[in-house]
């Protein structure tokens, strides 16, 4: 059995004591809108080829209009595509255009915040483990205690210290300090 010991330096109050509500930000959600402008003849032909250059973009096209010599398309991405990356490309395709006159391209990005909550209040002190070596049982590698990775095998067999190296499940004996109201006195 190891004893994970509390390092006693990195004890600390924490700011969200007591607290069941956090806020974060969502992942971030893009919008591109395209106008250019071009020859009534070709115009439905190029409209095409950029509505499918925003489609392979993971772009889902939300309005679009192609009439006398402009087209407009305004998309919403999925969470996470980089807006500005697929404007600098749809950008670059018409300049690369001869036949093409870009009137504007906007990409604009947008974060939810999300609000979620916790079963138990946020602790009262923060504080951090001190680095400890510990022996995998079956191929006796030495690593840090954080190095322990979890598995589960088919849903119901579950660990949380697997061998970094041999992957073996339960390859060590831990057990964590707990905080004592004698370690947190002194804290200010
Ligand atoms: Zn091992």
């Amino acid at each position: 059995m190891t004893l994970v010991k509390i390092d006693r330096f990195t004890i600390r109050k924490n700011p969200n004591a007591g607290r069941t509500e956090f806020f974060v930000p969502g992942i971030p959600q893009g919008s591109i809108s395209v106008r250019f402008a071009c020859h009534p003849d070709i115009l439905k032909e190029r409209f095409e080829c950029f509505k499918q250059m925003l489609e392979a973009d993971e772009c889902v096209l939300i309005s679009w209009k192609c009439d006398n010599s402009m087209v407009e398309i305004d998309a919403a991405l999925h969470p996470g595509i980089d807006a500005k990356a697929v404007g600098d490309r749809i950008k670059k395709a018409i300049d690369d255009d001869p036949l093409l006159a870009y009137r504007s391209i906007k990409a604009n990005w947008e974060a939810d915040v999300l609000r979620y909550r916790t079963l138990t209040p946020d602790p009262d002190f923060l504080f951090r483990y001190v680095p400890t070596v510990v022996e995998c049982a079956e191929c006796h590698e030495r690593f840090d205690y954080s190095d322990l990775e979890s598995d589960e095998i088919d849903d119901d067999i579950w660990s949380d210290r697997v061998c970094p190296k041999c992957h073996a499940f339960d390859c060590c004996e831990l057990e964590f300090e707990n905080l004592t109201q004698e370690m947190t006195a002194a804290v200010e």
